[in-house]
C-alpha cells in the first residue's frame, strides 16, 4: 500500500519488490555474496548509463552529495583551477565543496531561470589555462530547468579540460549521453529516478581518469574517489548498507527491465498530464517550455496561499509537495513526478489539488 504520495525529488516511492529486497536477510559485508551483489549493482549501473562501454563506476555509501563530493575532491590536478556553473542550489553546492578542500575556483553566476551563456564560459577557458575542470549540474532540481551539458560538453571537450557533471535528478528522468557529452565524471543516486532507496550513490568515471585520479594526494579519506579505486578495482573499504544495496540491485533489475527509454518516457508523460492539469486550474509555471525537466515542476503560489497551507491540506490527502528553496522559497512550490507512481496516482493528485484550491479564502 501506498501511504504517502511523494511528490518531492527523492526519496521516492518505491515498488513492493524493492521494498522487500531490504528483507532479504542480515550478511557480513566481507562475504562472497555482497562481493557479488555490489558487482552485479556496478554492471548494471553501467549498462544502464554507459552501455558503449568506456567508463567505470564507483559506489560512495551516502546520499546523492556524497557521490558529487568524492567526484569534486578528486578530480582536480594540485594548484588548478575548477570552474563552477552557478545556476541553482546545487550548482552553488558544487562551489561550497570546493571551497571546502580549499580549491581556486571560477564561478559562472547565471540567472536560475535561463541556461547559461556559454560564451561566457568559453571567454573563461580561453583567458585561463589554469582552469582544469569545468563543473555543471545537469538538471537544475531547484527549478527543474535542463542545463545544456552536450552543448557545454562539446565547448569543454575543444578546449581540452575535464568536463564533471551532477546528474544526480537527471539519470534515468532525462536523456543523457556520457560520452557524446564528452563527460569525464557524473554523480548519481539510487533513490531518485532509479527509484531506490537513499543510502548508496555512485560516480560513473571515463577510464583514462583512473590513473590521474589515483596521481592526486588525497583530499579526504571516505569522499576521495582513490580510496575506492585503489588496489585496481572498485571496492568498498568500509561497511556498505548491506540491505539498501539489495533494494538498490532490485531497482536496477527493474530500470533495464522497464528499460531506460521508458522510463525517461513514463516520467515525460507524467509530467505531461500535470502541466496540462495545472494550466486548467490556472496556475503558473515557473519555466517556459523547452526548458523543463521531464520530472519536475515548479509552480507559482496561487493568490491568498501560503507553502503551509496548500502543503498541509494536501498532505492529509495523502500527498507530499515540495517547497521551492533559496531565494524562491516564498514564490514557488514543486511537484516531481519520480518514483513508482502511475497515471491514476497523478490524476488524484490533481483532484486533491483542485479540491485544496477551491477550499481557499
Ligand atoms: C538531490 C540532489 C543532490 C543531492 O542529493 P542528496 O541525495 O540529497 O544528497 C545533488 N544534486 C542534485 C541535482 C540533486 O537533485
Amino acid at each position: 500500500m501506498k501511504k504517502n504520495i511523494l511528490l518531492n525529488p527523492g526519496p521516492v516511492n518505491t515498488s513492493p519488490r524493492v521494498q522487500q529486497a531490504l528483507l532479504k536477510g542480515d550478511m557480513c559485508h566481507r562475504e562472497e555474496e555482497i562481493f557479488h551483489l555490489l558487482q552485479t549493482i556496478r554492471k548494471n549501473v553501467l549498462q544502464a548509463f554507459a552501455p558503449d562501454g568506456g567508463y567505470g563506476i564507483v559506489l560512495i555509501p551516502g546520499s546523492g552529495t556524497a557521490a558529487m563530493e568524492s567526484a569534486v575532491s578528486s578530480c582536480l590536478s594540485p594548484g588548478k583551477k575548477m570552474l563552477i556553473v552557478n545556476n541553482g542550489v546545487y550548482g552553488a553546492r558544487i562551489l561550497t565543496m570546493t571551497k571546502s578542500y580549499g580549491f581556486s575556483t571560477v564561478e559562472v553566476q547565471s540567472s536560475w531561470l535561463k541556461p547559461p551563456d556559454l560564451s561566457k564560459i568559453e571567454k573563461h577557458l580561453s583567458e585561463d589555462p589554469s582552469i582544469e575542470v569545468v563543473a555543471m549540474v545537469h538538471h537544475e532540481t531547484t527549478t527543474g530547468l535542463i542545463n545544456p551539458i552536450t552543448r557545454l560538453g562539446e565547448l569543454v571537450h575543444q578546449y581540452q579540460r575535464t568536463f564533471l557533471v551532477d546528474s544526480v535528478s537527471g539519470l534515468g528522468g532525462e536523456e543523457i549521453d556520457l560520452k557524446k557529452s564528452h563527460i569525464q565524471f557524473c554523480g548519481g543516486t539510487a533513490n531518485k529516478c532509479i527509484q531506490g532507496f537513499p543510502g548508496l550513490s555512485f560516480v560513473l568515471i571515463q577510464e583514462n581518469q583512473v590513473d590521474r585520479v589515483l596521481s592526486f594526494p588525497k583530499r579526504s579519506l571516505y569522499l576521495s574517489l582513490s580510496t575506492y579505486l585503489q588496489n585496481g578495482r572498485s571496492h568498498i573499504p568500509f561497511t556498505p548498507p548491506v540491505q539498501i544495496a539489495y533494494a538498490f540491485s532490485e531497482a536496477l533489475e527493474e530500470l533495464l527491465e522497464e528499460g531506460v527509454i521508458h522510463r525517461i518516457s513514463r516520467y515525460k508523460d507524467a509530467s505531461t498530464l500535470l502541466r496540462e492539469g495545472f494550466k486548467n486550474l490556472n496556475l503558473d509555471l515557473l519555466l517556459p517550455e523547452g526548458l523543463r525537466s521531464n520530472t519536475i515542476t515548479s509552480l507559482k503560489f496561487p493568490k491568498g496561499m501560503t507553502y503551509k497551507t496548500l502543503h498541509d491540506q494536501l498532505r492529509e490527502k495523502g500527498f507530499i509537495i515540495y517547497a521551492g528553496q533559496g531565494k524562491l522559497e516564498s514564490e514557488i512550490f514543486r511537484v516531481a513526478n519520480m518514483g513508482h507512481l502511475t497515471q491514476n496516482d497523478f490524476k488524484h493528485f490533481l483532484n486533491a489539488l483542485e479540491e485544496t484550491l477551491k477550499g481557499r479564502s
